[in-house]
């Protein structure tokens, strides 16, 4: 009987039956929560043990490797305690931005540190967060995750935080044109790194030391640190990290022409981070190789390799490397003669790198916003804010100019345009009014006064020449009579039909011109009196047959012939011509006379 020596005698059997009954239900119930508690502690043992598996395939294994060991925990997670919830959430952010997802990985991590279960775990989130907006060149959210880390006291019993937290504060800096600082960040995480006994935390120091060295220019320690750290790498089987290592150390060698070297370096660098899955890292060797082929002349490799990445390096925000790789294809397409190449990809360049300055001056002002350990540079910080301003007044100005520019060019196009028609338009009318004040409207013949104009050139030219040159004046008979019995507008008609009787008569051989009423004018050049008489009398003939007349009826006309006498100007040769047809009309009309021929005193007929 449990209990016997302590129950009141008083009590009634029935109240202590009751009671015992009470007790045994206890125990079962104690039993039962003990046996949760255990199965319980168990499972938190399990979870714990699996999460330091993927914590160490982490390290060890592919960006694939590590998801499927996260994925397989992620059942349980619930039942997980909150400091072990919180490092499952660490591992599945590096491993998401490993995979290119860093907004996801940005997501887990702000929930990690709204609510931090322990200081290293906070301190580890930061780095890590910093790391991260820092690689999308995000700085101020970067400078400020790393003050917010930076400012927590370290808890030296899970010094790995530190790590982190202190070699993305060694990057930063470096990347910020800190030098000096970005060192002694990189040998403080190096001392704790030593504290957490963990060859892969020592690689990521000495992989910090020698990028802050290389940064700052000190090739020599720069390559012993690079070497350090992928020994410590290589020991520790992290492929990432190696990998890294090796393709910093390759482009190290690279700019001190060690090309044999780097080009040995970079087939490993790249395969071990191919293998591990970390695009990104992939990335950055394949452009530090395309600088390698660039400096050893194998120009197609170079253009291959920069083609296919510089989509992605716009993408990662990796301004600075775009720039560059765009004046290598710029450099490359001159070397090979194609300067329209060479011109449009200059251009992209000086557009990227001007991407580039606003990024970096960006950058130059949150690191200097944000209050590290290092003093605030309020006056630069000023002289910095005063620079963007600035730049961007200046910005602006050229825009403005650059339009004023275009609309001042388009205005003089326009202007020029309109001139030039206008110039076009007024040659044109100038030519037709020319041409209208040289001829005769009703025949098209050349006008008295361009006819004797042309006749006087002609007669100068024929006296510097010595050749002949005759004229002949051609006066309608009877016209008078043709107006009064058929009307004005049928005399017109006459007119015209001669016209185009001298003109198929005489085509090019000689000048025509209506020089009165009814009175013609014809020139002939290098032609002496005779050959015009001959000419004449075909032209006779040709009249006789053609019958020009009002309704075919017949039409004669007298004709004064007078051939250039030295001495002669377009005056006396007309007026002997005139006087030469007066003679023929006195003589009766319908004739030829030729002027001074005193053999033909009579006309011609
Ligand atoms: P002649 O044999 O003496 O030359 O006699 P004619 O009638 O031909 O000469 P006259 O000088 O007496 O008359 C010339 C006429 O020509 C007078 C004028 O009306 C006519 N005439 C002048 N110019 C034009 C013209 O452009 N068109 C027409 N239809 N007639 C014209
Ligand atoms: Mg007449
Ligand atoms: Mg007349």
């Amino acid at each position: 009987m449990p209990a016997r020596g302590w129950a009141p005698r008083a009590v009634p059997q029935q109240a202590v039956n009751g009671a015992l009954g009470d007790i045994r239900r206890a125990r079962w119930v104690a039993a039962l929560l003990l046996a949760v508690a255990a199965a319980s502690a168990w499972a938190d043992a399990e979870f714990q043990r699996d999460l330091e598996r993927a914590s160490a395939i982490n390290v060890t294994g592919s960006v694939a490797e590590t998801r499927a060991a996260l994925d397989a925990l992620a059942p349980r997670l619930d039942s997980a305690t909150p400091v072990q919830q919180a490092k499952y959430k660490l591992l599945l952010a590096r491993n998401l931005v490993l995979s290119g997802r860093s907004e996801e990985s940005e997501r887990v991590l702000d929930e990690v540190l709204a609510q931090p279960p322990s200081t290293a775990v906070a301190i580890r989130g930061y780095g890590l967060a910093a790391n991260i907006a820092m690689l999308s060149r995000r700085w101020e959210r970067a400078f400020d995750l790393l003050a917010k880390g930076l400012a927590l006291e370290p808890d030296l019993d899970d010094p790995e935080g530190m790590v982190t937290l202190l070699t993305v504060a060694s990057y930063i800096h470096a990347q910020a044109g800190q030098p000096e600082q970005a060192l002694e960040y990189a040998r403080r995480s190096l001392e704790f790194a030593e504290r957490t006994g963990s060859g892969r935390n020592r690689c990521l120091g000495h992989h910090r030391v020698a990028y802050a060295f290389k940064r700052a220019g000190t090739n020599d320690e720069a390559e012993r640190a690079y070497r350090l750290a992928i020994g410590e790498c290589e020991a520790a089987h992290d492929p990432i990290l190696k990998g890294v290592a090796q393709s910093g150390l390759a482009d190290l060698l690279r700019q001190a022409g060690q090309l044999d070297q780097a080009d040995a370096l970079f087939a490993e660098a790249i395969s071990s981070l191919e293998a591990s899955g970390y695009a990104i890292g992939v990335d950055e060797a394949r452009f530090f190789e395309a600088r390698l082929r660039f400096a050893q002349d194998r120009d197609a490799e170079a253009q291959r390799i920069l083609l296919d990445l510089l989509p992605r390096l716009g993408e990662h925000a990796h301004l600075d490397y775009l720039a560059e790789g765009q004046e290598m294809l710029a450099k490359i397409a001159i070397r090979r003669g194609r300067s329209a190449e060479a011109a449009e990809r200059l251009a992209e360049a000086l557009a990227t790198r001007e991407r580039h300055l606003d990024r970096e001056r960006a950058m130059r002002l949150a690191f200097l916003g944000v209050e590290f350990d290092l003093q605030l540079k309020e006056q630069e910080l000023a002289l910095l804010r005063e620079q963007a301003r600035v730049a961007g007044l200046e910005r602006e100005a050229q825009r403005q100019q650059l339009r004023q520019q275009l609309l001042v060019g388009a205005v003089a196009v326009l202007v020029a345009l309109v001139l030039a028609l206008l110039l076009a338009q007024a040659r044109r009318e100038r030519g037709r009014l020319v041409a209208q004040a040289r001829h005769d409207g009703l025949t098209a013949l050349d006008n008295h006064t361009w006819f004797f104009e042309r006749t006087r050139r002609s007669l100068e030219a024929a006296a510097h020449d010595k050749v002949p040159l005759t004229l002949v004046l051609a006066d309608i008979d009877y016209f008078k009579q043709v107006n009064d019995q058929h009307g004005h507008p049928a005399g017109d008609q006459v007119l015209r039909r001669v016209a185009q009787e001298l003109v198929a008569a005489f085509g090019d051989r000689a000048h025509l011109g209506r020089v009165g009423g009814e009175e013609f004018a014809i020139a002939l050049r290098g032609v002496p009196a005779h050959e015009a008489v001959v000419l004449l009398q075909q032209f006779r003939r040709r009249l006789e047959e053609a019958r020009p007349g009002p309704d075919g009826s017949p039409l004669t006309m007298s004709y004064g012939l007078a051939s250039r006498r030295p001495g002669d100007t377009v005056e006396t040769l007309r007026a002997r011509a005139d006087e030469a047809l007066y003679r023929a009309k006195q003589a009766g009309r319908d004739r030829l006379v030729v002027a001074d021929d005193p053999q033909a005193k009579a006309p011609v007929t």
